[in-house]
């Protein structure tokens, strides 16, 4: 028995197209006579973009909608979701607490009420019929002001209980011109003992080497093993590991050819750089996480070694894993313990496996 490790998921992304749509359909009249059909709506939801910005703005739509009152439904549901269909014993969260506070509120007053956000979600995350670990990324943004992403970060070093680190997202095009900003807010976020992950090297518009000394995950990070393999031995001697997110990059036109994504892992485990599979957007996508893991199977991208290599770097590098050892190694001796599988026999009756709890 396998159980999944997922360090790469966006709040906004997460929210499958059904759900989205039904809760249109219950509380939102405007938005409901907008896609009153669910097909066209999967469809409008779903569809690759032409660029990672376009893309981006679909998370405005979900974000809206994911309020205070609302955020515990939606929260509720992926959970729900990921423990039944993805068989996931960990997740790793993010998303901008900021894009969830009342928009009518002055800046100061909306910083406020984003301790409030994280309660809510870290509250929400905690369900006693699809028990795993939960932990909070807090996403600073490109779009959004200095003093903000410096609350940001603040709040994460404050409310360890939830959040187990800080990224920064918005697009990586858009970095530019602050790279100064983001170091200074990334060395301040490690002085706080904060993990640090954050967007880059994504499209080729966001490759800065400059931030990458700061990380100690790399959110996607596919232009360096593509474009910059030079950089590869320094990222190993980090001990960094990508978060590579397979289907994120037909998705926003980074990539064309299902078969580029080979490159990408052959040079990282040629310069022995870890890979993390994750989902992005799992929502946006309609993809849920074994799935990635078969596509890159069945399209010969990996074998089974190579991903079952990847899946134990999740654990490695997750931020909030409690354990030394990902669970599948503590199933697997229960599961292959002498007198719970004796050897079958093909001629005799199948045994009944009686799984005694450890005392
Ligand atoms: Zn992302």
């Amino acid at each position: 028995m396998a159980l999944y490790a997922e360090l790469h998921r966006h709040l906004g992304g997460s929210v499958v197209p059904r759900i989205l749509w039904r809760y249109f359909q219950r509380n939102d009249p405007a938005l409901a006579a907008r896609f009153p059909d669910y097909e066209n709506f999967e469809d409008f939801y779903t569809r690759p973009r032409e660029s990672l910005e376009e893309y981006l703005e679909l998370h405005t739509l979900v974000e809206g909608v994911q309020t205070p009152q609302t955020l515990p439904y939606f929260i509720y549901r992926l959970i729900r979701g990921a423990y039944i269909f993805e068989n996931l014993a960990y997740l790793e969260l993010r998303y901008t607490p900021f894009f969830r506070t009342d928009s009518q509120l002055s800046q100061t007053d909306r910083i406020d009420q984003m301790a409030e956000i994280v309660q809510i979600v870290g509250q929400a995350c905690q369900i006693k019929d699809y028990p795993m670990v939960t932990s909070q990324i807090l996403c600073m943004h490109s779009r959004l002001p200095y003093t903000v992403n410096r609350a940001i970060l603040e709040l994460a070093a404050q409310m360890p209980e939830y959040v187990c680190g800080i990224d920064l997202a918005g697009g990586d095009g858009a970095y530019g011109d602050r790279l100064d900003e983001f170091s200074e807010l990334y060395q301040r976020a490690r002085s706080l003992g904060l993990k640090t992950t954050g967007h880059l090297y994504e499209t080729r518009q966001g490759c800065y080497a400059d931030l990458l000394p700061y990380l100690q995950r790399i959110g996607h990070g596919i232009q360096i093993p593509l474009r910059y393999p030079e950089l590869l031995p320094a990222i190993a001697a980090r001990g960094q590991c990508l978060e590579v997110c397979p289907t994120t990059y037909f998705q926003t036109g980074t990539l064309e050819d299902y078969q580029d994504l080979r490159l990408i892992f052959e040079r990282c485990f040629e310069a022995g750089v870890d890979v993390a599979i994750c989902t992005d957007n799992a929502g946006l996508h309609n993809m849920r996480l074994p799935f990635e893991y078969e596509n890159l199977l069945t399209q010969d991208i990996l074998d089974f070694q190579e991903l079952q290599a990847c899946q134990k770097a999740a654990f490695r590098h997750a931020f909030a894993w409690p354990y030394p050892q990902p669970p599948m190694s503590l199933l697997t001796n229960l599961l292959q313990a002498d007198h719970l599988t004796p050897i079958h026999d093909s001629s005799e009756p199948a045994p009944v496996l009686n799984v005694q709890p450890v005392s």
